[in-house]
């Protein structure tokens, strides 16, 4: 039951649905014009149920979007020299301009040594080190697509970031590092918060936008959140649960995302639309005229 000083929802599912619209009608113009379908390449090892529907979700979205996916299953029990052989593989494959690592991969797998050896230029996820460098830098590159995503919600919803005090919750390289970098590029003054940080419940309470990617659920207090601020949250739990205890800080935010419908569709909007991005500059010849984020 909603009261009047509810937030107002950061409606993902809408704004995802509209960029990859655009990102479609991209693909479509290109493959009129040059015969090439966009071609994403989902690596997935083992055979863990939540990877898999996540990857499964993220070729059926493809297909609709008219982006052909080249799926490549591979056994838990792979090493990581064989798991580098087969990115490498698709690297070098001019027909796969895409490529998608689904994250985490088994333990006992180095999964840096593994992005690596994804090409920059068909690094649609954003995941390795030069596309973590070039979007720290401003630099042409793909960013990584979960802060590529949250970074779009808050553009569309008008949230004011220059001299904003930003708090991101976490620190992970797909997640909480770089969408701290975006919000600095964007002249924030960024918190980075993780597991030793001490007064996290205080530093929330300064926050104009509090970015939440602990991985914990209901983790972040409503009580914590500033009146009127913008809160994002990354988490997914099982039951439809975030990070943040959606109820309680709804009743203070100005603005939130809901779970789910939130941050989940944007990350695989902005992992169509690099695909297409990546599938076009490939054709052209310019495979490194890429920007994002
Ligand atoms: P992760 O790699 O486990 O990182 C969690 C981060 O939270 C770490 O930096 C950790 O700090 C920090 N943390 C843990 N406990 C904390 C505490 N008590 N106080 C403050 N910080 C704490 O997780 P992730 O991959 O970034 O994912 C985070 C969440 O986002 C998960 O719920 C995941 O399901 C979700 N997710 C969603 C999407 C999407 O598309 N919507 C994509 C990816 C992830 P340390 O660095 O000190 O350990």
């Amino acid at each position: 039951m909603t009261t009047p000083t509810d937030a107002r929802l950061m409606a993902g599912t809408d704004l995802a649905r509209d960029i990859v619209t655009a990102a479609a009608a991209r693909a479509a113009d290109l493959t009129a014009g040059t015969g090439v379908r966009p071609c994403l390449a989902t690596v997935l090892v083992g055979d863990d149920p939540a990877s898999q529907t996540y990857v499964r979700m993220k070729r059926n979205r493809s297909a609709q979007a008219g982006i052909d996916s080249r799926h490549v299953p591979l056994p838990a029990g792979i090493d990581t020299a064989e798991l580098v052989r087969r990115i490498g593989e698709l690297s070098a494959d001019p027909a796969v301009h895409g490529i998608l690592l689904q994250h985490p991969v088994p333990a006992g797998i180095d999964e840096r040594a593994a992005f690596e050896a994804i090409d920059p230029a068909k690094d649609v996820d954003g995941v390795t080190m030069h596309s973590f460098g070039a979007m720290a830098f401003g630099r042409p590159g793909f960013a990584s697509c979960t802060p590529g995503g949250i970074l779009r919600l808050l553009e569309a919803y008008e949230v004011p970031l220059a001299g904003r005090r930003a708090v991101v919750i976490g620190r992970s390289p797909i997640l909480g590092r770089p969408v701290g970098m975006l919000l600095l590029a964007r002249d924030a003054t960024v918190t980075y918060c993780h597991s030793r940080t001490t007064g996290l419940p205080g530093l929330v309470r300064d926050a104009d936008i509090v970015v939440a990617a602990v991985g914990r659920p209901r983790f972040v207090a409503g009580d914590w959140v500033k009146p009127g601020a913008a809160v994002v949250d990354a988490g997914y739990h099982p039951g439809g649960v975030g990070d943040v205890d959606f109820a309680a800080a709804r009743e203070r935010a100005g603005l939130i995302t809901p779970v789910p419908g939130g941050v989940g569709p944007m990350t695989i909007a902005v992992l169509l639309e690099q695909t297409v991005a990546a599938a076009e500059a490939q054709v052209s010849g310019r495979p490194g005229a890429v920007g994002a984020g």
